[in-house]
Order: structure tokens, then C-alpha cells, then sequence
């Protein structure tokens, strides 16, 4: 598997409202001499998530950054008069959101950024700013949006035989330390009579 250490977020610079798919971006990356789609995941405006390219192979969305990347485009980024506009939907909004969380949570993600915050820092300060942009895409600023945000990665991962097998343990620890097993089972916590006493209660 590539080292994917960044997520970088498109738009397909097409008119707010108007759909295309995974296969019509497909179509179009073939037209222009790719192999096949360039992007990993495409939302559509709906909020569906179709797969393009396989995320197992380095992508074709964003020169020089293409390798170490995953590529994201939504359907959309210009409003009725051609001008970029952030046209995202709720529902790929909320969509969006969610495939970053998950693929921070697969791979090791050093940052999330827009197509156009890839633009060369011409004055060397640092920052990509606006007058830097080669493109306007993707149309909002994913940096500003996704900062920060990471999803919570647990050091081990939750299973149905993880917590039988914490349960057991606790099972036995409660044992071992003479208390009914039976007041576990209640979960309260409130009734907590020793073994010895609860074989009294039981023989009245
Ligand atoms: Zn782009």
C-alpha cells in the first residue's frame, strides 16, 4: 500500500443543481488522456459516495501531489453565472465530512486541504493566499473547515470478543474477591451483599 498522508478536496467545477457521476468524470479524465477517473471518491449532490479511482493507487486530481494523496471531488463549485461558488449540498456537506473522518481513521493523515491550497506560495510567507490560487477549486476553504477535526481512534478496536472476553475478566476479578457475581449482572451497582450473605438470604 502507498503512504497516503494528505486528503485533498475538488469540486468538478460544473453549475450548482446540475448531477454527474463517477463514469461521467470517467469519461471525461479518458478524454483528456487519463487513465481512467483521477479522483478517489466523488459526491454526488444528492450526498451519494461513489468510488473512482482505487485509493491503492496513487491518483491523477493534483500535480505534484498525487502519490501521497487521496483525491476527493463533489459535484459542483460554480454558481448559475459561472462564477466559483461553494454550491455544496447539506448532504454532501455532510458526506464530505464524514469520508474525511474515515480516512483519517485508515491512514496516517498529516492534513486535509483544498486543490487550490497545493497553488505555489509565490511570495514565500507561508501561506497560499488567494491572489496565489491557481484554481479556485474546490470553492471554500477545506483547511479552515477540517482543521482540527479528527475522528476519536481507539488503541484497540472494539469487538463483540473484546468485551466478552473484558467481561469475563471482570467476572473473575469480582469472584475472586467474594462479591455475588449476580450483583454484576444488575448493573447498579447499589446491591452489593458478599457471597456468604447472599447464601444466607437465599436459605430463608
Ligand atoms: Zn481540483
Amino acid at each position: 500500500m502507498r503512504n497516503i498522508e494528505s486528503i485533498i478536496v475538488h469540486c468538478s467545477a460544473t453549475k450548482a443543481g446540475q448531477d454527474f457521476t463517477a463514469a461521467d468524470i470517467d469519461c471525461w479524465h479518458r478524454e483528456r488522456g487519463f487513465n481512467g477517473i483521477g479522483y478517489h471518491y466523488v459526491i454526488r449532490l444528492d450526498g451519494k459516495l461513489e468510488k473512482g479511482r482505487d485509493v491503492a493507487l496513487a491518483g491523477a486530481h493534483c500535480k505534484g501531489w498525487n502519490e501521497r494523496s487521496v483525491g476527493i471531488c463533489y459535484i459542483g463549485g460554480v454558481d448559475e453565472n459561472g462564477r466559483p461558488a461553494d454550491t455544496r449540498t447539506n448532504a454532501q456537506k455532510r458526506v464530505l465530512y464524514q469520508i474525511i473522518m474515515d480516512l483519517q481513521r485508515e491512514y496516517n493523515i498529516l492534513q486535509v486541504l483544498g486543490h487550490r491550497d497545493t497553488s505555489p506560495d509565490l511570495n514565500g510567507d507561508g501561506v497560499i493566499e488567494p491572489y496565489e490560487y491557481v484554481k479556485a477549486c474546490p470553492c471554500f476553504d477545506s483547511r479552515k473547515e477540517y482543521m482540527g477535526k479528527h475522528p476519536i481512534k481507539y488503541p484497540f478496536s472494539l469487538s463483540y470478543f473484546h468485551c466478552t472476553f473484558a467481561f469475563a475478566i471482570l467476572h473473575e476479578l469480582l469472584t475472586y474477591f467474594h462479591y455475588d457475581t449476580r450483583t454484576i449482572y444488575l448493573f447498579t451497582g447499589t446491591v452489593s451483599f458478599k457471597r456468604s450473605e447472599s447464601c444466607e438470604i437465599s436459605a430463608t
